[in-house]
């Protein structure tokens, strides 16, 4: 089959039709159409009129088509970016979000006792975004990142492997075992912390995440809890506890940090103006 003529410009009014339902249409566009050309987002306001060849056109036809069924535009590239590293992402995780790096922005700027020597453990790293992103900024620091599922053990290491990160390593297990009698200065986590009835589930790129990295029991609050419980016996004194929460669920965070005795405890918002991560410090 011969495909008419079809530039950049036309291929772009083309998908926002198909993309009607998708958030973000024009970007979706463009990230799909950039990644079938193999060229940075830039050469698409450069060369709008640029005609694109047969397999461009159906490279971009079957990715609209797969976006056009709420798969994540982070699912079809394989890649997202966190802290301007370029992730490799999959089924087996949770996508990195945005909203993600504030944990990692606040997380450096708290003074930590003995880091190089303590150094950080990230829990339930899915992408090893976070364990990543600490490591590229404290290159002598040890992080370590833990994860239930092999899966995302495999991801997140071969992403520290692809971006060079040496001082970030991974094991699997649930939580805390898999570093059983060690401690750290900083503990962080995303936890899963969506309650299993909230009808976000059924929306957006979520549907296509697993269940197990966005659901807890307990209205969601079920791993944040046991975190807050257990970070103690893992954390050397004076070191913090960092965990991003639902936009509801800060006040809920805070008094369980101050029930188990954690101080200068603080919640920081998101982008949206959410109430997104809460710290303590164990003293
Ligand atoms: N922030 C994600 C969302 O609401 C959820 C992440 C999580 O459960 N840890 O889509």
């Amino acid at each position: 089959m011969t495909l008419k003529p079809f530039s950049i410009a036309d291929a772009l009014d083309w998908a926002l039709q198909q993309l009607a339902q998708s958030e973000s249409p024009a970007l979706d566009a463009r990230v799909l159409l950039a990644f079938c050309l193999s060229k940075p987002d830039s050469y698409l306001y450069t060369w709008p009129e640029k005609l694109l060849s047969e397999t461009e056109q159906t490279c971009f036809s079957q990715l609209i088509a797969r976006r056009a069924t709420g798969e994540p535009v982070a699912h079809i590239t394989q890649v997202r970016e966190f802290w301007s590293l370029p992730l490799r992402v999959s089924p087996a995780t949770l996508i990195p979000r945005p909203d993600t790096e504030i944990l990692v922005e606040h997380a450096l700027q708290l003074s930590l006792p003995k880091r190089d020597e303590f150094g950080v453990l990230d829990l339930g790293t899915g992408t090893g975004a976070i364990a990543l992103a600490l490591a590229s900024e404290w290159p002598q620091v040890p992080v370590i990142g833990v994860d239930l599922k092999v899966d995302a053990v495999e991801l997140a290491q071969s992403n520290g492997q692809a971006l060079g990160i040496s001082n970030a390593t991974f094991r699997q297990g649930s939580w805390f075992e898999p570093v059983a009698g060690q401690q750290f200065s900083l503990i962080v986590s995303n936890p899963p912390y969506i309650d299993e009835q909230d009808h976000h589930l059924e929306q957006g790129d979520v549907r296509f995440e697993p269940r197990s990295a966005l659901v807890a029991k307990d209205k969601g609050m079920a791993d944040l809890a046991l975190i807050a419980r257990q970070a103690p016996t893992y954390l050397i004194e004076q070191g913090y506890l960092v965990m991003e929460h639902g936009y509801d669920q800060g006040k809920a965070v805070r008094t369980l940090l101050a029930e188990q005795g954690y101080s200068d405890i603080q919640t920081v918002t998101d982008y949206g103006g959410n109430e997104r991560i809460t710290l303590g410090k164990w003293s």
